[in-house]
């Protein structure tokens, strides 16, 4: 009788064991990241001097509007003294 329990122990011992293992492995997954935001949309200008599109974040600002360069900007503004 003694044997028949020790035997139910080790029987409960290596379901407990192996069921302790399985919830390990059913852990659920830590759920995927979510894809990053689009960037922010930005405010579009035109150089005023060839007409070329880019964010107002890198434009320029002059006298006669957004230039995509400060050489454009020169340009345009000599143009407009220039008459
Ligand atoms: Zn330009």
């Amino acid at each position: 009788m003694a044997k028949f329990l020790f035997f139910i122990g080790l029987v409960a011992l290596v379901f407990w064991t192996l069921g302790a293992k399985g919830r390990a492995a059913r852990k659920p997954a830590p759920p995927p990241q979510p894809p990053a935001p689009p960037p922010q949309p930005q405010a579009m200008v035109s150089c005023a001097q060839c007409g070329l599109h880019l964010p107002s974040a890198e434009a320029l600002p002059g006298r006669g509007g957004m230039f995509c360069s400060a050489a454009h900007r020169q340009a345009y503004e000599a143009a407009q003294a220039g008459g």
